[in-house]
């Protein structure tokens, strides 16, 4: 193989790591459409959401439907508190981290999706620096994608692609709760 084909080869091998953040919908619903175009092309693919502990619809879908992800909650089904989040909240999202650390290291997964990781950043339940390193020493063939509103600008300068979603208007403000289908 020439040198040009190898180091060819071993940009396309690289795996990236994307970021999507912002204040607008859509952020972890992007996630999953990635997923989905990934795994159709035979990705193994693992979502760790941080922060929440609900069967969303896209939950229930992936485990009916999709055998190619795995998805692992670390979070319960209630708010968190930014300024004073409770001990059972710090603790699971750090024993998400530590399960995230061990997937992204095992390689058995071609995308890990921390799901909601750049929130539990900014309530400091995880360490900024944390995250760092592990996207500094992520295999060179992981693919990684962090969401949630909030990413810190560290963590956008390590990423390779980031995608700021901008809330020009929502549904919300106009007094139309949170639907099946739509927000959960
Ligand atoms: P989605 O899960 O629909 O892709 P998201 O991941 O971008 O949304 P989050 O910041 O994780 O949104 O917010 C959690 C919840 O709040 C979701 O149910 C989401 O639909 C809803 N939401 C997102 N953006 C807004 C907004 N600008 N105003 C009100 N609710 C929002
Ligand atoms: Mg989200």
């Amino acid at each position: 193989m020439s040198t040009v084909q190898s180091v060819q080869s071993t940009i396309a091998k690289r795996g990236l790591v994307m970021v999507v953040t912002g204040n607008g919908k859509g952020k972890t619903t992007s996630a999953f459409g990635q997923a989905l175009r990934a795994i159709g092309h035979g990705y193994k693919v693992c979502v760790i959401q941080f922060m929440k502990g609900r069967k969303y619809g896209e939950i229930i879908a992936a485990e009916k439907y999709i055998p190619d992800i795995t998805i692992i909650q670390s979070g319960l089904d209630s708010f968190v508190m930014k300024d004073n989040p409770a001990p059972i909240d710090i603790d699971l999202a750090k024993q998400g981290f530590k399960k995230a650390q061990e997937i992204v290291k095992s390689k058995k997964y071609d995308l890990v999706i921390l799901d909601e990781i750049n929130v539990a950043v900014n309530f400091n339940l995880i360490s900024e620096q944390e995250v760092i390193d592990l996207i500094k020493q992520k295999p060179l063939e992981v693919n990684l994608l962090l969401t949630g509103r909030y990413a810190s600008d560290k963590i956008e300068e390590a990423a390779d692609m980031v995608s700021d979603i901008t809330e020009v208007k929502h549904h919300y403000n106009a007094g139309i709760k949170g639907q099946a289908g739509i927000e959960y």
